[in-house]
């Protein structure tokens, strides 16, 4: 996974447990999905029956997880978690389906990263929780049919415009995770703090939820952080000032805006005259995979108007040149 992997060890694991919400009313912000999700589990759960299979998609860290483990929840049934790049033969899938009690979730993450066999036994599972494989090789080698129970299938992906359409035709419920507002993350920086006994107040959390590129996996990520620079530095209550303080000192702007955000923004300004660029250019000049660029990076830029995608490139907008107290080249006509 792009930026899941978690380089602090155990001990961050069973914090990330602690503070997961379980259930919905626990998953704060995204009112929509919320809302839309509510009706559609308790109209499965009134008739007995699996709910559709479910998209949820979004950059990373915005809680695509998290909802696939509370729809498990709600439902009372077992998740099952797995993901795209794991799966490599047909026959991985059909082990864990063939593992499914009746109704449960079977979670597949990055799930346009699937072989195309793969996807294939998906298709008759899906549509009539059938399970169609071949066993065998050459002459010998034939189809079998085995029946599944029904289940629901969560898949989880970066971009919707990287699913094939037969696959994508398959989901019943299609959410879209967006970035969230500074409001919410501040509800989930307080709820965070509290779990885990952090002293912070209103003001402090909202320092942090300000600077949290919109996304409750980095917003948690800063509050322990804030933490360990209170405790340091200050006398272990977080506030607006000790939380700008310990900002500043990790590197993340007013904005939010990271060490990368500004390399790559400072990139398109200073080497390629603010742009248009081939994304793959941009990608080689800052010696980062392209993937990272396109689902890390790029989503929050754009969404917050620093850069645009045009059929030519990415460009920077003016609010870039400003975010750094720069001058926008002047351009003729406008
Ligand atoms: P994704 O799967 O999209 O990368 P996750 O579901 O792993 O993201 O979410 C990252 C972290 O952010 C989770 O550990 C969870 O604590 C927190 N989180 C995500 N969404 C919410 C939410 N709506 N309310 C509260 N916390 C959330």
């Amino acid at each position: 996974r792009l930026i899941a992997a978690n380089p602090e060890g155990s001990n961050e694991e069973a914090v990330d447990r602690a503070i997961r919400p379980k259930t919905l009313a626990d998953y704060l912000g995204q009112r929509v999905v919320r809302e839309q999700m509510e009706i559609f589990l308790s109209a499965a759960k009134g008739r007995g029956e699996p709910l559709d299979h479910t998209l949820i998609f979004g950059p990373p860290g915005l809680g695509k997880t998290t909802l696939a483990s509370i729809i498990a929840h709600e439902m009372g049934v077992s998740l099952k978690t797995t993901s795209g790049p794991v799966l490599e033969k047909a026959g991985d899938i059909a082990a864990l389906m063939t593992n499914l009690e009746p109704g449960d979730v079977l979670f597949i993450d990055e799930i346009h990263r699937l072989s195309p066999y793969v996807e294939e036994v998906l298709y008759p599972a899906m549509e009539d929780y059938q399970l169609d494989i071949m066993i065998g090789e050459g002459p010998a080698a034939r189809s079998i049919k085995l029946d599944l129970p029904p289940f629901t299938l969560v898949g989880a992906t970066t971009r919707a415009g990287l699913l094939t359409s037969p696959l994508r035709d398959r989901f019943g419920i299609v959410q879209r995770l967006e970035f969230y507002e500074v409001d919410d993350l501040t509800r989930i920086v307080l709820r965070s703090g509290t779990i885990l006994s952090i002293s912070l107040d209103e003001q402090g959390a909202r320092e942090i939820a300000r600077r949290a590129r919109g996304t409750p996996r980095i917003a948690n990520r800063l509050l322990r952080r804030v933490r360990d620079y209170a405790e340091v530095k200050a006398d272990g209550a977080i506030t607006a000032d000790v939380a700008a303080r310990a900002l500043d000192m990790l590197n993340v702007d007013q904005l939010g805006l990271d060490h990368l955000d500004r390399r790559l923004l400072l990139m398109l300004i200073e080497k390629f005259d603010g742009g248009p660029v081939g994304i793959d250019s941009l990608a080689a000049a800052l010696s980062e995979e392209r993937g990272t660029l396109e689902d890390v990076l790029e989503p929050y830029l754009i969404q917050q108007g620093y850069i645009i995608r045009t059929p030519r490139g990415r460009m920077v907008t003016r609010n870039a040149y400003a975010h750094f107290g720069l001058r926008p080249p002047e351009v003729p006509g406008t």
